[in-house]
Formats: C-alpha cells, structure tokens, sequence
C-alpha cells in the first residue's frame, strides 16, 4: 500500500504530480510519501500491539532528517551504527534514551559522543568491544546500559550480502560463547548488563526465520536471566521485507507481529524490534529524467537516465529489483529496454532487460521502492552531486534536502 498514484493517466505523490516535482526541483529526485511512512508507522506498531515493544527505527535505511523527525513523532525509536547516524538522530529531536547503537565495530569518540548523550543501550558484538565500552565508560565516570548480540545461527534465506546470522557472518557472538561474554560483562564497572540482540538480516519474506530466532533468544534470554543476569530487553532487530514486485509478496507486519507475540507470549521482557525497510521502502521512489534513448549492438535498446548506481546502488550491488513507470501516460506498446545510469561503469545498469512502454529522451520515469537503501547509499562517485530529497504531504511538498552542488564536490578538500 502505497500514495503513489495515477490520475488521469499521470503520476502522482499523494496530490503531487511529479511532474511539477521534477520541474521545480530536478532531477535526479528521492521523492518520499509522508502518508505512506505514517501508514508503515501506524501499521508496524498496531502489529505489534500485544507486546511490550519499542521500535527503534533502523536510520541507515533513510536518515533524512524530516523521516526521523516524523518517525520520532510517532513514537519511535531509532538504531544507529556510527556516530554520524547518532547526530542525525538527536538533530532530528530524537529522545536519546530511544536509541539504541549497534555495529560490529565503534570507535572510542563514537562511543564517547553515545554515552555523553545517555542512550538507551549499546548493542556489543565481540567480548573486546565490551572492554573497550567498558575503558570509555570509565574515564567518563558513567556505566554503560550494554545489550550483547548474538548470532543466533538462523539462515534469513535472504540475499548473501544481507544475511547477518550465518555461522560465517562477521555479526555478533557466537551463541556458544554467549554465557562467557555475559559473565564477562558483569565483571566490568563501567557497564550495567540490560539486555540480549541479534538482528538476523534483512529483506527477508518468511516469518520463519524471525520464530526461530526469537525463540532461541527467548531460550537464551530465559536462561541468562535465571543464571543471575538482570536482563531488561530483548532486541530482535530488524529484517522484515517488502514488495519490490519481483516476487511472491513477503509476509504482512500482521503475520510478523502474531509469530513474535506467540513466541514471546509471557516473557517478562521490552522487547526492542529496528525495522527500516518496511517503513521506508515503499514510501519513496526515485524520479529520474530520461537523457538519451541509444542502440547498441544487435539492436539492443538503452535507456540512459540521469540517476545511475551512485544514487541508487541497489541494483548494481544486490542485483536487486526495482519496478520502473513512466511518469507521464504510458505510450502504447513495449520494448525490452536496459535502463541505465550515467556512471562510468558496466555495473550500472538500474533495470536490465525490463518491458516497459516506449521511452524517448527527455521522459521522465520513476524507480519505486526506493525509499530504503537509496539515498542512504548515494555517493558522488563520477563527480555526481547526490540528488535532492522531496517530502510531500497532501498537495504540497518540501525539499528536505537540497541538491548536492559542484561545490558539495570539493568541500573540504585543497589543493
Ligand atoms: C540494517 C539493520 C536493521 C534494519 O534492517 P531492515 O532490513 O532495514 O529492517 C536493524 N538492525 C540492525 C542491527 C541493522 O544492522
């Protein structure tokens, strides 16, 4: 469920042609649908009503800072991985003691700039982490509230590069050594020990997975907790998929929260969840222009866009799928086109091989699904200013982010 639309055979956000988007701010565009976050928020949270549950929204799905301050508004917390991501959070209002900081490694001024802020909770994944959390927290004089995460060995069944608890991902601790890195942490005193973690992937379209993890960490929660450990909160991360169209449809935010709350049923636990995907993915799109319509050899059509996989990395990196629209009415008929970015590289292909109504130079199109991983992904490999970023609301709309310049390019660099 989505508001992009078509009236009158023309795309629109919400009441936003995105034509006169494109017009007014240019392209390449993230153009992103307030109503629809809102509806993702709404939905997530109703799923999960039956939980004593704080969801702690991913930032490195899309960090804008108006998504964060819609999201904070709702209620939600936030996940962060760096210290960048934890000053996007508090710029965008963010409650502190809502986020929560995970990441397989975190420097000693990121660590510091967390625990001056008062976080909720540092999610540690390697025993070394814990003494270096623990020297931070000291020469601070303060305790730092420590989940550990732990690979719970689940195959996601997802994209390789985006599975997390394989025996072989460098996420987390192994489940084995979870007791010992626990009792490892109880004996250091700049920590207080609060919770349990794990986050097993992303993208992933089964509830399966998300039942077997959460009951082994439910088993492990349960035992740490009866060995002495005051454990607060269980964190089960992030994960749930979307529809890109390629595909079966991934299971509902209803399936998800039902198989968390029979898995959890009377756990005496918060339970922390970071969804970023299924928040954002859906609700934005990138609004491109059509730049030339080539021939290659044996007649193999191009599409070339102004947008390529420095502002959406996705497909060059995950092979992954993003449906492709026209903008305007579509033309009668199809051809199989590969649309393509500008970028000087064999990878950059947005959509190889897809049937789409006839392009001409000049039409603008839109890739959906593109909210998530998108702009959070966007580099200015090839001297490319990362694209401006549009939130719409009803009939109107905002840049909440503006078009990177030429300048952007060199700031902060001499000659
Ligand atoms: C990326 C990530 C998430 C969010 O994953 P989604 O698939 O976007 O829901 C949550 N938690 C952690 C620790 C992550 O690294």
């Amino acid at each position: 469920m989505n508001h992009f639309v078509r009236r009158r055979g023309e795309l629109y956000c919400e009441r936003v042609p995105l034509l006169r988007i494109a017009q007014r701010v240019g392209t390449p565009a993230y153009v992103y649908s307030t109503a629809t976050l809102m509806r993702h928020a709404r939905v997530f949270r109703a799923a999960l009503r039956g939980l004593d549950m704080l969801p702690c929204y991913a930032v490195k799905a899309a960090g804008n800072l108006a998504i964060l301050r819609l999201l904070s508004d709702e209620g939600f917390g936030f996940d962060i991985v760096s210290g960048g991501e934890l000053h996007r959070a508090l710029r965008a209002g963010a409650d502190p003691g809502r986020i929560v900081f995970s990441g397989v490694g975190k420097r000693e001024d990121e660590l510091r700039a967390a625990l001056r802020a008062g976080i909720l909770q540092f999610n540690c994944e390697s025993e070394e982490e814990l003494e270096q959390l623990d020297a931070v927290a000291r020469s601070l004089r303060r305790r730092a509230p420590v989940a550990i995460r732990v690979n719970p060995a689940v195959d996601a069944r997802t994209h390789p590069y985006i599975a997390t608890a394989l025996a072989t991902s460098k996420f987390g601790v192994p489940a084995s050594r979870a007791r010992a890195a626990f009792r490892r942490a109880e004996e250091l005193p700049g920590l207080a020990v609060v919770g349990l973690a794990c986050h097993i992937g992303s993208q992933i379209g089964e509830v399966r997975p998300f039942i077997e993890a959460a009951r082994k960490m439910r088993a492990l929660f349960e035992e740490l907790r009866a060995g002495g450990h005051a454990l607060r909160h269980l964190d089960l991360g992030g994960g749930l998929g979307v529809p890109y169209g390629d595909g079966p449809d991934p299971a509902s935010p209803e399936d998800y929260g039902r198989a968390l709350a029979r898995a959890l049923r009377a756990l005496d636990a918060r339970i922390l969840v970071e969804p970023g995907r299924l928040l954002v993915a859906n609700a934005g799109v990138l609004l491109t222009r059509i730049l030339v319509s080539k021939r290659g050899a044996g007649g193999r059509r191009f599409a070339v866009a102004d947008a390529g996989m420095n502002d959406l990395l996705r497909p060059a990196l995950y092979g992954a799928y993003h449906a492709v629209e026209p903008v305007a009415r579509p033309r009668a008929g199809s051809e199989v086109v590969d649309l393509v970015g500008p970028v000087c590289e064999s990878a950059d292909v947005l959509a190889p091989r897809r049937r789409l109504p006839p392009l001409e130079s000049g039409d603008l199109v839109v890739l959906r699904t593109a909210g998530a991983y998108g702009m959070s992904m966007a580099s200015q490999y090839n001297g490319r200013p990362r694209p401006a970023e549009v939130l719409v609301s009803g009939a109107r709309f905002r840049v909440v982010r503006r078009r990177e310049t030429v300048d952007d390019l060199v700031r902060g660099e001499t000659v």
